[in-house]
């Protein structure tokens, strides 16, 4: 019955009971036995001591943001460093653009760049062609004059709810269009055809394999800035059917498209979707998880919600909506059954998020509810303690430290230095920590993001709130069983234990052994979902 068993392995099981294997054996699919295995059935392979663990699980990503991103102009990165650099990016791809079709770029950071691009200079690099730069954020992107132009908001300021087309003094519009402005250029291209969606997810799901990762949450579907088209979830589901959707996805559903269901007054569901589906639908490759809903905005974009100003300005941010319809919203997706994931970053933001979570409990009673604020990034000492009372999971990344950490730093100035990004403070509340990366926001490799979580260092070199930096079995055990925790699935997934899902990533060599400086350099050899190699470097072929 045994199909496949690992030996001679170093495993990491993640389950206080028994922490430490050398062997793990697979059948049907599932954990069949730790420890030597039963001998001759099955395949067996000898690892000659590498390492195992549960497979990765990104508790907080954007797949077919990530997926789509592979075929758009990367502004991000080396060698683009300046404004000029990445105009002349801009012109490259134009040459191969035909005029009137799209140059979209993605993960500009004006706080490396010095400026947000702008629209005349955009245009001069690609004449007639419609240009998109997307922010690492994601909260804002810069638009060039043909497509302001398109929108019918080149010339005069235009008033956006939630959002804001930024102005020059003149009042002319920049191209810069904050949070919910950005739905603007969504008009344009949304929706996107389900199988341009699909093929993206493919590409992300082939990514995410060689990457160690096996399941992975999507932040936010069907609805708002974040989402692709209102029938998204259909394009994870032509993924799966054609066997191409790589890992276990567990996808938020926008809180836009929530909307009443005509349902017995006497059964509290005031917000769902159609047929009352919510929360836990699904399986373990496809199921819906909570609702996501966004209480602010971005920390180095500065539209986060603050209590005090921004450092070195007068302004702190806003809400993406009334503080009371923001928790109207919370309280009745709390009611009608659904987990609730908030974006909240700053301590303005957390508290109003936090303040709807204890109404909600209160109102309606729930047991184990998991309700989620992602993200968490500007915390004070006694919001970790109300969240940690009410049963909140935190979601922080730890990348963040590293690609967007200095610009962290500036936004909120020293006084606020120790509030960013905790991560130890929360699990000595009590809390539980998911992995998570926010990716494409920041380069997503699991093994990048556990190495942060420990390290704590800005790009720059300088230290990130070090205060709160994890051990490596802290940071490994956040990537594992508690993003399983936050989808309330720690009893199918998270941990190596007999019945759990076979989903394994196989190392190099052990995380916790090694310096912290050596944990982002660690290869993946193999990732195993549902007992079946996905990936394989060679170790598992090479060392049968
Ligand atoms: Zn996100």
């Amino acid at each position: 019955m045994t199909d496949l068993t690992l030996v001679n392995a170093n495993v990491l099981t993640m389950d206080p009971a028994r922490p430490r294997a050398s062997a793990v054996a697979m059948a049907g699919g599932r954990i069949e036995a730790l420890g030597a295995g039963p001998a001759g059935a099955g395949r067996v392979v000898d690892l000659r001591g590498a390492t195992v663990l549960p497979g990765f699980h990104d508790a907080h990503n954007h797949m077919v943001g990530f997926g789509m991103s592979l075929s758009e102009v990367d502004i991000g990165s080396p060698p683009i460093g300046s404004l000029d650099e990445l105009y002349a990016a801009i012109a490259r791809r134009a040459e191969t653009t035909a005029p009137g079709d799209w140059v979209i770029g993605s993960g500009y950071d004006q706080n490396k760049l010095g400026a947000h691009p702008d629209r005349d200079a955009l245009d001069r690099a690609a004449p007639g062609r419609r240009v998109w730069l997307r922010h690492t954020s994601g909260h804002m992107c810069v638009v060039n004059s043909v497509v302001l132009a398109a929108l019918g908001v080149d010339a005069a300021a235009t008033e956006v709810p939630g959002g804001r087309v930024a102005t020059d003094s003149g009042g002319r519009p920049t191209g810069l269009l904050e949070e919910r402005a950005q739905l603007l250029v969504g008009s344009l291209v949304y929706p996107y055809p389900l199988a341009e969606l699909a093929d993206a997810i493919a590409r992300a799901g082939a990514e995410y394999l060689k990457e160690g990762i096996t399941s992975c949450t999507e932040a936010g579907i069907g609805g708002g800035w974040v989402a692709h088209s209102p029938a998204e979830l259909a394009a994870y589901a032509a993924a799966r059917d054609s066997g191409r959707l790589g890992v276990r996805v567990e996808l938020m559903t926008a809180g836009e498209v929530l909307h009443p269901l005509g349902a017995h007054p006497g059964d509290n569901l005031v917000a769902g979707l159609d047929l009352g589906i919510r929360t836990g639908f699904g399986d373990d490759w496809l199921r819906l998880g909570p609702v996501k809903i966004f209480a602010d905005g971005s920390l180095v974009g500065r539209t986060a919600a603050l209590h005090g100003a921004y450092d070195g300005s007068d302004g702190s941010g806003y809400l993406q909506a009334d503080a009371a319809d923001l928790q109207a919203a919370i309280i009745a997706a709390h009611r009608s059954g659904w987990q609730v994931a908030t974006h909240a970053i700053g301590d303005r933001a957390i508290d109003v998020v936090l303040d709807a979570y204890a109404r909600a409990l209160a109102q309606y009673p729930r047991p184990d509810p998991r309700h989620r604020i992602e993200h968490f990034a500007v915390v004070q000492p006694r919001q970790v303690a109300r969240a940690a009372e009410l049963g909140v999971i935190a979601v922080p990344q730890g990348r963040f430290a590293t690609e967007l950490g200095d610009g962290m730093l500036a936004a909120v100035g020293p006084a606020r230095h120790g509030w960013l990004y905790r991560q130890r403070s929360l699990l000595e509340a009590g809390m539980v920590l998911p992995g998570s990366s926010d990716r494409p926001v920041v380069t997503g490799a699991p093994l990048l993001g556990i190495a942060d979580m420990v390290n704590r260092r800005t790009a720059s070199g300088a230290p990130f709130n070090p205060g709160e930096a994890l051990t490596a079995e802290q940071a490994l055990r956040a990537y594992t069983w508690g993003s399983a925790y936050a989808s309330r699935q720690e009893h199918v997934k998270g941990s190596i234990a007999p019945g759990l899902l076979a989903d394994l990533v196989v190392l190099s060599e052990d995380p916790t052994a090694v310096s912290p400086e050596r944990i982002a350099g660690l290869t993946v050899l193999a990732t195993i979902v549902g007992g079946q190699p996905r990936y394989d470097s060679g170790a598992l072929d090479g060392l049968s």
